[in-house]
């Protein structure tokens, strides 16, 4: 299968688009000037079901929606557009917009360590024990996720993580001793030509760096593309690359994001499984809880036990990020908590592996345990699963009931608190 992706230029030529009208093809002008749009054509023919476009979680997932955007800025734009305004005064109004939808969540810049008083921009290492490398070559995507937190990596330059100086990364590794787990991510590193896979894994062989035990990849390709582990041109290289690492004894993980299980029914995704598990790769899976995709309980039960069942270990369930099209994904925390907590009952133990529903914000992964009344006050009762400060995970703190609190921001401590335990840290990395 050729890969071939649709984006804001030529998704007129998608041969299903002439089930939208006018007004919906100008809505994803829209919107697609504001936050970045492409589509692969797996979606477009083995995911998104045409006859109920509309409604489909893909078509929601891939396709921009006239909600992602505030009235206000979906107004600016589109009069902007309609006039034929020229391109520099658009792009100023774009990019005053993007501004204002938080592109830089979590404090991410502070994440960036140095090295000999070096920036290393394509590295990001917030917890202790796992590093982030953002490869050059991987920071974009076979297709977009309209509630994508990285979208400023393909949108704003000055927000983009990326280094493709392999050196750097062993360099730094080697001053890191504490270091179990190397994350590729961007974007998506499975874009890279499998060389490139080469040289970055090659350089983290060849180092001996022993402390090194767990990489990780984290990639969407086994729902956008699958085909990355099937029919590319590189792909049995990739295998075969794969099959080394794991054979030196690493831990080689595949962190896959399966937002919805209908993902993960194609032959293509079936074969790209079964390659990866049959040579030792092991396949996690992640998602956040999106309002119009996957807020139903039915449908998260549904993923994790054809996860089990397929080999693949349920890892997260997160909450929307703060950034983006944040509000038309966001469910509040008390709807996050009821969704997991009646999807998890649902399943036996085996995929009860997944943790969450989890906030990534700046002190750290807080999960929403539940919410609980003790003496009289109603609270929400949350956890971290990843500490800033590592001290923090497995902490329980205690938060008023808010019931529309949508993330961390929303809430305040309760039983009269000042504050809660973790304020006013110190944002500079614990790692020295
Ligand atoms: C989620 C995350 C990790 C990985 O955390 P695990 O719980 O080990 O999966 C690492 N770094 C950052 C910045 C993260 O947000
Ligand atoms: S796969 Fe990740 S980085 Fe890529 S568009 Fe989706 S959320 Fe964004």
């Amino acid at each position: 299968m050729k890969y071939r992706a649709f984006t804001l230029s030529n998704f007129r030529q998608i041969p299903q688009i002439e089930k939208l009208s006018e007004d919906q093809k100008f809505v994803i002008e829209v919107v697609g000037t504001v936050l970045p749009f492409k589509v692969s054509s797996y979606i477009v023919d083995e995911l998104i079901d045409w006859n109920n476009f509309e409604k489909d979680p893909f078509y929601i997932l891939n396709f921009p929606q006239k909600g992602m955007l505030s009235e206000e800025h979906y107004n600016i734009v589109a009069k902007l557009l309609k006039d034929g305004t020229d391109k520099a005064t658009l792009k100023k109004a774009v990019d005053n917009i993007r501004l204002q939808l938080n592109p830089n969540p979590a404090g991410q810049e502070s994440n960036v360590p140095s090295l000999d008083g070096e920036r290393l921009n394509g590295i990001q290492h917030k917890y202790r024990e796992t590093m982030l490398f953002f490869p050059s070559q991987g920071q974009t995507c076979h297709a977009y996720c309209t509630f994508c937190f990285r979208w400023p990596q393909f949108a704003m330059n000055s927000f983009k993580f990326a280094m493709k100086e392999a050196d750097l990364m062993i360099k730094y590794l080697k001053k890191h001793p504490e270091v179990t787990d190397v994350l590729f991510t961007g974007g998506d590193p499975a874009v890279m030509p499998t060389k490139y896979f080469e040289y970055y894994f090659n350089a983290i062989l060849d180092a001996g760096l022993d402390h090194v035990q767990t990489i990780r990849i984290g990639t969407k390709a086994l729902s956008y593309w699958p085909y990355r582990f099937t029919t590319d041109d590189d792909a049995e290289d990739l295998l075969k690359l794969f099959k080394k690492v794991v054979d030196k004894g690493i831990d080689l993980s595949i962190m896959a994001h399966f937002n919805h299980y209908k993902a993960m029914e194609t032959d293509a995704v079936k074969e790209a499984v079964d390659n990866l598990l049959s040579i030792g790769v092991k396949i996690r899976s992640q998602s956040p809880l999106l309002k119009n995709i996957n807020d139903d309980h039915e449908i998260w039960s549904t993923m994790w036990r054809k996860q089990v069942n397929m080999g693949i270990i349920p890892y997260y369930m997160f909450i929307a990020r703060n950034t983006g099209a944040q509000d038309y994904f966001a469910v509040t925390l008390e709807e996050a908590w009821r969704t997991y907590q009646k999807a998890i009952q649902k399943v036996s133990g085996v995929c009860r592996t997944v943790r969450g529903p989890s906030m990534s914000c700046v002190p750290g992964k807080v999960q929403v345990l539940g919410m609980q009344k003790i003496h009289g006050e109603k609270v929400f009762v949350l956890n971290f699963l990843q500490g800033r400060n590592p001290d923090w995970v497995g902490r329980p703190f205690f938060a008023r009931y808010n019931p529309k609190a949508i993330w961390l921001d929303d809430l305040e401590p309760a039983f009269g608190e000042e504050e809660f335990f973790f304020e006013n840290c110190n944002l500079k990395l614990h790692i020295v």
